[in-house]
C-alpha cells in the first residue's frame, strides 16, 4: 500500500451516488459510514445548472448527509476562477440556479472582455450562438465550464457544455480555457478546501476522462465506479484507475484509516 494514509475522499455525484434521479443502493449509507470514520468529504460535480446551496439541498432531499460547504460544482468553480481574473465585464452563459454563483461580477452581454459559458439550455439558438460567435471574433475571451460533449444524467442523452463551447472556439479560433473537471483548476479548489495533499485524498468518478485522468494528473488516487457514465471500453485508451468498484459502496471496503 502507499506510504499516506487516506484523509479524504472526493466523491462524483452524478453516476456515482445518483443517476438519472435515482439513488444508488448503499450509496447513502457510504457517505455515513466515511462520516463516522472522520475522513473529509468534498462532492464535485461538472453540473453547472445547480449552485452549491440548490445541490446540496436536492442530495439532503433524497437522504444524503450534505453540506453547502462540501459541494463544489462546475459554476461554483468557474466563479472563483473568474473573480480570480478581476474581469472588466463577462456574458455569463448559464442557467440562474447556476448563475447566482457569479454574484458581483459585471455582466455585458455586448462586448464582454469573458465569454463564461456553461449549460444555457433556454438560450442555446441560432440568433444566440451567433452573437457569442461574434463576441468571441471581436476579441472576447473564452471560458468553458466543462469539456464533456454528451451527458445522459438527466435522462436521454444530449449535448453537453463542451459540445457548445467546442463549436464556438472552432468557429472563432479562439481556444477556450476550461475550469470544471478534468482541469487541475477544479482538483486545486477541492484539495485547498480539505486542507489536505493530494496523497491523502481519494476521488471517486464514473467518467474516465473527468474523474480518473484528471485527479491522477493532480497527484490524487483514483477509484472508477462501473456505474452511470461508465462504458467498458473506456479502459482500453490506457487510462488504469487506481481502483475499480461495482458501486460507490465498495469505499468503504478499501484501506481508509484517518484516526491512525
Ligand atoms: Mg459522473
Amino acid at each position: 500500500m502507499t506510504a499516506e494514509t487516506i484523509r479524504g475522499v472526493i466523491f462524483d455525484i452524478d453516476g456515482v451516488l445518483e443517476y438519472q434521479g435515482v439513488v444508488f443502493p448503499g450509496a447513502i449509507e457510504a457517505i455515513a459510514a466515511l462520516r463516522e470514520r472522520g475522513l473529509i468529504l468534498r462532492f464535485l460535480t461538472n453540473s453547472t445548472l445547480k449552485n452549491r446551496q440548490s445541490c446540496a439541498k436536492k442530495l439532503r432531499l433524497k437522504g444524503f448527509q450534505v453540506d453547502p460547504a462540501e459541494v463544489i460544482t462546475a459554476s461554483y468553480a468557474a466563479a472563483i476562477y473568474m473573480r480570480q481574473l478581476n474581469p472588466r465585464s463577462c456574458w455569463i452563459m448559464l442557467e440562474p440556479e447556476g448563475l447566482e454563483e457569479f454574484q458581483g461580477i459585471p455582466q455585458d452581454e455586448e462586448n464582454p472582455e469573458y465569454l463564461v459559458i456553461g449549460d444555457n439550455r433556454s438560450r442555446f439558438d441560432f440568433q444566440t450562438l451567433n452573437k457569442a460567435l461574434r463576441c468571441l471574433r471581436r476579441g472576447s475571451k473564452l471560458v468553458g465550464l466543462l469539456p464533456e460533449l454528451v451527458d445522459s444524467s438527466l435522462g436521454e442523452l444530449e449535448l453537453n457544455v463542451g459540445a457548445w463551447v467546442g463549436m464556438l472556439e472552432r468557429a472563432s479560433g479562439t481556444p477556450a480555457v476550461y475550469t470544471g473537471k478534468p482541469s487541475a483548476f477544479a482538483f486545486d479548489l477541492a484539495l485547498k478546501s480539505m486542507g489536505l495533499n493530494p496523497r491523502q485524498v481519494i476521488m471517486v468518478g464514473d467518467r474516465v476522462h473527468s474523474d480518473i485522468q484528471g485527479a491522477q494528473a493532480c497527484g490524487i488516487r483514483a477509484a472508477l465506479v462501473r456505474t452511470g457514465e461508465f462504458q467498458p471500453e473506456d479502459l482500453q485508451h490506457g487510462i488504469v484507475p487506481d481502483y475499480i468498484f461495482n458501486t460507490v459502496s465498495e469505499i468503504t471496503g478499501i484501506e481508509l484509516s484517518p484516526n491512525s
